[in-house]
């Protein structure tokens, strides 16, 4: 049992985890802390967390784990803010969509990666955000994946570790440019599609008329960019040599097919449908 936990943030993942840990009543005490006094005092009376905090250090002060479940351009001023206030065995860890922009951060602040700094990111949301959109279920056999660098203390790791699984997860571990090149892949590229894909159509003349016709198929496949553009925009930056790469493999993959197309190469067009239903049929099994 932890006795003292701190969220800052206590968002659509904060607000989740805080959930789960009470479900699985692995915390004595949870402090959320933000910006926005109204917004912790919801979460509050929501029963998330039991005390809120607008300083962030004071949140901090003798926590025993703190979880930084803020947008990544967040996450240095929250380390400036609070790092006076951590002492020497108070483990940090974080829940950001990539790693590389964390970990720099980390080190710029504290002039090189803690040892009980333990960077992770739950495989597990939605489109929605904020405490009220937040449930305990959301990590329910879901993945965590957790970077911790050659200096990290096993101990910090464990605690992080076991804090994920009392949250219902699976936790895993690998490198940080591992992460940030499979998530650019599963999670960034599709939300840099979805989002391209209804912008484009909304800027054309008849987008009105696209969109009394667009049927079950597009709500499907168009659902994530309903997703904050605030919190995408500083994931895309933060992971953007990873996502770029990706982008650039889909977009000559995007000129193959249409290429295709235009050539009526109905053997090729048949082998890229078929080729992809067999995948996504075997993923969905
Ligand atoms: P969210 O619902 O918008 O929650 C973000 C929280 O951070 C809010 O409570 C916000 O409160 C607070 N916050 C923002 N800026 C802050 C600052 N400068 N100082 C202190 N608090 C601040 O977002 P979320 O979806 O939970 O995402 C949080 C993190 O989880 C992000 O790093 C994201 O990459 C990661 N993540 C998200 C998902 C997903 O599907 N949503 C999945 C996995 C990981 P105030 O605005 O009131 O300050």
């Amino acid at each position: 049992m932890i006795n003292k936990l701190t969220i800052i943030g206590v968002g659509l993942i904060g607000g989740s985890l805080a959930r789960a840990l009470r479900r699985a009543n692995a915390v004595t005490t949870l402090v959320g802390a933000g910006r926005h006094r109204e917004q912790l005092e919801i979460a509050r009376k929501l029963g998330v967390v039991d005390a809120v905090e607008t300083d962030l250090a004071r949140a901090c002060q003798d926590s025993e784990l703190v979880v930084l479940a803020v947008p990544l351009g967040a996450i240095r001023p929250v380390l400036e803010q609070i790092a006076p206030a951590l002492s020497a065995n108070t483990i940090v860890t974080d829940v950001g969509s990539a790693k590389g922009s964390v970990v720099a951060d980390a080190e710029q602040v504290f002039h090189g990666l803690p040892a009980n700094f333990v960077p992770g990111h739950p495989i597990a949301g939605t489109e929605q955000s904020g405490v009220e959109a937040s449930f305990a279920e959301l990590f329910d056999q879901r993945r965590v994946i957790l970077t911790p660098g050659a200096t990290t203390s096993p101990a910090a790791v464990q605690t992080v570790r076991r804090l994920w699984e009392a949250a219902g997860a699976d936790v895993m571990e690998m490198s940080v440019a591992h992460h940030d090149a499979v998530l650019a892949a599963t999670s960034h590229l599709p939300h840099m599609l979805a989002y391209a894909l209804v912008d484009s159509l909304a800027r054309q003349d008849d987008s009105q008329e696209i969109f009394d016709y667009a049927a079950g198929g597009f709500r499907d496949f168009t659902r994530i960019a309903s997703s904050d553009p605030q919190m995408w925009h500083d994931i895309c930056l933060a992971n953007r040599d990873a996502l770029v790469e990706s982008l650039e493999r889909f977009t000559a993959d995007l000129h193959a097919l249409t290429d295709a197309i235009r050539r009526q190469d109905s053997q090729q067009l048949l082998e890229i449908f078929s080729h992809a239903k067999q995948r996504r049929d075997d993923f969905c099994q």
